[in-house]
């Protein structure tokens, strides 16, 4: 036996897909803070807009594991959602 390199299998929290986890490689994962209650990260609601959390849902979340995919997908939403209001902030 060499290292103790055991891999584990997490389960994406976003797209559901197993993928296992050696111990280096899991303390580079990302993880996200899951709201059980609505099956949505922390802090963003089911129209995908993201706002403060509430006590209660801070209070309920649990630390979910994502795979790299959709950590990809993750920061390309809040590229998006970076972005400076355009024409959508026309009807003030
Ligand atoms: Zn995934």
């Amino acid at each position: 036996m060499a290292d103790e390199q055991i891999t584990t299998i997490h389960k994406c929290h976003l797209c559901k897909r197993t993928f296992g986890l050696t111990p280096a490689k899991a303390m580079t994962i990302m993880t996200v803070m899951m709201d059980p209650e609505t099956n949505l990260p922390l802090g963003m609601t089911v129209s995908g807009v993201l706002r403060e959390p509430t006590p209660e849902a801070a209070a309920r979340a649990v630390e979910a594991y994502v795979c790299s995919d959709c950590v990809d997908r993750v920061k390309q939403l809040k590229e998006f959602m970076d972005r400076p209001v355009g024409r959508f902030g026309t009807w003030r």
